[in-house]
């Protein structure tokens, strides 16, 4: 077994409060694209910034809705191992703060869950405020009883976090002893500023293919799913 797997089992064995924090590469073994990787969806898309933006949506809601539909959302997806172990250990002792907006954590059972960026599920009309279901989006983007236009309740560029999403992320890193990213090359502000909010004492390991350049980080430069697999073999 690697050193750094059974250091960081350790780790998690030892710890009383853990924060885990994810993204994209979490889901892809899901078969969910990271929209933000070379290979993912922005490659492919002249101007996804501005598709994906809360101005987008006000004045070309069809626009916004044909590049949800067919880029954004993966309802066969199901989640994975590693979505399944981080629920694990939340129950016990963890809270995820996750930048994934494909519910596959809520999938899991996972019940110690912020998402961050909101949820792809979480569907409502502007005008009325009804909660909407994702059958009925799928049919059309105008809700039939007032024509108001359905969105789901994701981040979009243009539009800020939660500010008790982010108050609940602070609270959850202040109290946390140990930090672990998993999938994300952490560059998306405000979530890649969390980290300022743990204490000095706090361990912070990274579980990433790529580099991550934030400094204080043991990184396991390794895919997420085998560095899962592996660390469930030393836990179990
Ligand atoms: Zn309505």
């Amino acid at each position: 077994m690697l050193p750094a797997i059974v250091n960081l089992a350790a780790n998690i064995q030892a710890a009383h409060k853990i924060v885990f924090l994810t993204g994209a590469g979490v889901s892809t073994h899901s078969g969910i694209p990271d929209y933000r990787s070379k290979s993912g969806l922005y490659a492919h898309h002249a101007n996804p910034e501005y598709l994906l933006s809360h101005e987008n949506l006000q004045d070309h809601p069809q626009d916004f809705y044909d590049f949800v539909q067919q880029q954004m959302y993966y309802p066969e997806a199901k989640p994975n191992l590693i979505h399944q172990e981080i629920a694990i250990i939340c129950q016990n002792k963890g809270i995820l703060i996750t930048q994934n907006v494909d519910g596959l954590d809520q999938q899991a059972g996972n019940q110690h869950l912020i998402e961050f960026h909101g949820n792809l599920y979480d569907l409502y009309c502007q005008k009325c405020g009804q909660t909407i279901d994702y059958e009925q989006y799928q049919q059309d983007y105008h809700h039939p009883e007032d024509g108001g236009i359905i969105r789901p309740r994701i981040v979009l560029y243009g539009e800020s976090i939660d500010p008790l999403v982010i108050q609940d992320s602070i609270a959850a890193l202040t109290a946390a002893d140990l930090v672990i990213i998993v999938g994300t090359s952490f560059r998306v502000y405000p979530f890649a500023q969390l980290l300022q909010y743990c204490s000095p004492t706090t361990a912070i390991f990274a579980i990433n293919n790529e580099p991550i350049t934030t400094s204080g980080i043991e990184l396991l430069q390794m895919d997420a799913l085998t560095a899962f697999t592996k660390l469930k073999e030393v836990l179990d």
